[in-house]
Order: C-alpha cells, then sequence, then structure tokens
C-alpha cells in the first residue's frame, strides 16, 4: 500500500530530538505557553518574514483571533474563497461576520483577482485569501485592492509553510497570517497547534490576550478571551521540526517534479507552479473528470489517494443559510468536481512515486 501520507515515516527520522523535546517539557512541567512556545513564537515568525508570533491551539483559533484582532464582528463582511477547508469559513462566521464568497482561478485554485472589486459592499472589511495546497494566492492585486478599499488582508497560509511570493515568504505578505501545525500539515505538531503572524505589535498585543482569557494580567479581564493557548510540549516539537522544514519542502518539490516529469506529455492536467511562486506541494492534485472512479481503481492498486476537497463551502448544507447557489461560483465547482490529490510527503521514495505516476498516467491514456 503506498499511502496517501506517511507520518510515521517522518517521525523515524527524528524520533530521538522530537522524544527529548517532549522529555524537557516533561521535565520543566510548563504544559502550556512558557519558554518553548516563545521559542518557537520568535523562530517561526522570523521564518515566516513577520517581525511577531502568537502560538495558539489550532489553525482555526489563529482565524478566529486574527479576525477578531482585525476588528471583525456581526455585520462586517469578509471576502474569501469557497475553495477551501472549511474551517476558513467557519472562523468567519464565529466572529459573526458574514463570510462574502468569489471564485478561484482556475489554474492556481486560488482567490482570482479580478472577481474581488465586485464583491466590495460598504460592509467589507477583510480580504482572506487561502493559499491552497501550498501555492500563494496572488497577493500583489489583492493588496492593491485592500489599499485601495481600507480593507486588511488576513492570509489562511494553513498549507503553505514556507511558500513564496515574488521571493517573500508567505506570512509576512498580509496583515496577518493564520498557520496551523495539525499533524499533516507540511509542519505538524504531535497534536493540535496554531499560530498567527504579524509585524503590527497592536494586533499582538490583542491577539496574545484573547488566546489566554482576554487578559494581559492574570484575573483582569480585560476582553471576552479564549482558552486558545498553544501547549508547551507542542511548542518544542514543533522548534525541532522546523528545523528540517526546508530539507522537507525540498522533498516535497522534489516529488513534484518527478511527478511532472512522468505526466509530461501524457494528457495529465498536473498542479502548474506560476512564475511568482515556491510552491511547498501540501497537497500535488491532478485533474480528471472521472477522478472518483480513477480514486476507485488507484485503491484498488494500493494506492491511497484524497480529494480536498469534494464539496465547495457553498453548498455545504452547515452554510446553506448564507444564500448561495448552484452556479455561482463554476471555477469551485468544477475544482471540486475534479481534484484528487496524490500521494505527497518528503519520505515518498522515488519507486513509490514511479508506481503511482505509471498508475495515473494509465488511467489517463484509456
Ligand atoms: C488545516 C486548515 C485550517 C485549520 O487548521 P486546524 O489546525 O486544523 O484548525 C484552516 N484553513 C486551511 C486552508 C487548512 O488547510
Amino acid at each position: 500500500m503506498i499511502p496517501f501520507l506517511d507520518l510515521k515515516a517522518q517521525y523515524t527520522t527524528i524520533r530521538e530530538e522530537v522524544n527529548e523535546a517532549i522529555q524537557s517539557v516533561l521535565d520543566s512541567c510548563q504544559f502550556t505557553l512558557g519558554r518553548e512556545v516563545e521559542a518557537f513564537e520568535n523562530e517561526f515568525a522570523a521564518f515566516s518574514g513577520a517581525s511577531f508570533g502568537v502560538g495558539v491551539n489550532t489553525g482555526t483559533s489563529a482565524l478566529h483571533l486574527a479576525l477578531l484582532a482585525a476588528g471583525v464582528g456581526p455585520g462586517d463582511e469578509v471576502i474569501t474563497v469557497p475553495f477551501t477547508f472549511v474551517a476558513t469559513v467557519a472562523a468567519i462566521r464565529y466572529t459573526g461576520a458574514t463570510p462574502v464568497f468569489v471564485d478561484i482561478d482556475p489554474v492556481t485554485f486560488t482567490m482570482d483577482p479580478e472577481a474581488i472589486e465586485a464583491a466590495i459592499t460598504p460592509r467589507s472589511k477583510v480580504i482572506l485569501p487561502v493559499h491552497l495546497y501550498g501555492q500563494p494566492a496572488d497577493m500583489d492585486p489583492i493588496k492593491a485592492i485592500a489599499r485601495q478599499h481600507d480593507l486588511v488582508v488576513i492570509e489562511d497560509a494553513a498549507q503553505a509553510h514556507g511558500a513564496e511570493y515574488k521571493g517573500r515568504r508567505v506570512g509576512g505578505l498580509g496583515d496577518l497570517a493564520c498557520f496551523s501545525f495539525y499533524p499533516g500539515k507540511n509542519l505538524g505538531a504531535c497534536g493540535e497547534g496554531g499560530m498567527v503572524v504579524t509585524n503590527n505589535p497592536d494586533y499582538t498585543r490583542t491577539l496574545k490576550m484573547l488566546r489566554d482569557w482576554g487578559a494581559e494580567r492574570k484575573y483582569h479581564h480585560e476582553l471576552l478571551g479564549y482558552n486558545y493557548r498553544m501547549e508547551g510540549i507542542q511548542g518544542a516539537v514543533l522548534r525541532v521540526k522546523l528545523r528540517h522544514l526546508e530539507a522537507w519542502t525540498e522533498a516535497r518539490r522534489r516529488a513534484a517534479a518527478h511527478y511532472n516529469h512522468i505526466f509530461d506529455g501524457s494528457g495529465v492536467v498536473t498542479p502548474k507552479e506560476m512564475d511568482w511562486a515556491r510552491h511547498v506541494y501540501h497537497i500535488y492534485a491532478v485533474r480528471s473528470p472521472d477522478r472518483t472512479a480513477w480514486q476507485e481503481v488507484l485503491l484498488e492498486h494500493g494506492i491511497q489517494t484524497g480529494i480536498h476537497y469534494p464539496f465547495p463551502i457553498h453548498l455545504l448544507p452547515a452554510h446553506a443559510d448564507l444564500g448561495y447557489e448552484k452556479g455561482q461560483f463554476p471555477c469551485s465547482e468544477q475544482a471540486a468536481q475534479e481534484v484528487l490529490s496524490l500521494p505527497m510527503f518528503p519520505e515518498l521514495t522515488s519507486d513509490q512515486r514511479i508506481e503511482v505516476a505509471a498508475a495515473v498516467k494509465l488511467l489517463a491514456t484509456q
């Protein structure tokens, strides 16, 4: 069986470092926030080209708090895409604001900058592009529109640790950026984790309060806060893993290049790395109108695949009350029907890649 993702393969390569990091937290008993989390905040913010990092318990919490820090609340509108993981939209709704969707560009799977203007109203407050699959959204035009309309830009970088836009890492591109350290992400905790990074000290102060019950000093609660603190063990583990991230990202990029090479000229629709991007291939998705059949055949051949994501958010029952209908975002809807994520992780071997690609190529030429 070739798995879609193999977390064990990675743990095996760094077992001792990770075990030591966990042991050091057990010895220190700094189980929540603390020294390791603070060090990781500084290291990851620097890695992402931002001045400040605020560690939280999940990527979803990072999005929720970034929106709150930007002043988003009931009556406000947040412009985002329907082709994303549901957390992007759920976080907007937690604040009481209304998500307003714009379609994706069908080649990059990220926000179509040309669709934004039509979605802006006097209630718009934030533009929230998603760096889907590990490729940055086209940030320059998005930022230009935001500047023109006085909107805050929040990056959903949950899938894009280390990705670059025109030579700059994601995280420092918008006003705030949100990362997830869910185990399956390119940088994954031994459990859950997330972070908001920003260059703005005022946002940082608010974020730190909001994640810890709205207080700067214990029991002096100034804001309605949350218990969204990052755990000490996750901070310590993520510091270890951050040191390996560039090597893992390069391994992902080599795997993607290898897939691309085998698919060249076969008619398989492969992901396109834009001129302005350094894609970090959290997901390597091919497209086919027959992807459901492909998935079944591949599984029969012992090849596990994934679908990210089978439904655009505007067509999910959980968000039906937003009032959107089928046909409103054709590029997102078509992508949701056609994408198929092939096995992709840094430890994926050359032989495994060849086996996967050969099976897919066969399907594409049938
Ligand atoms: C994973 C993910 C999130 C949520 O992160 P969690 O850590 O799972 O809460 C948000 N947005 C996108 C695009 C994601 O892939």
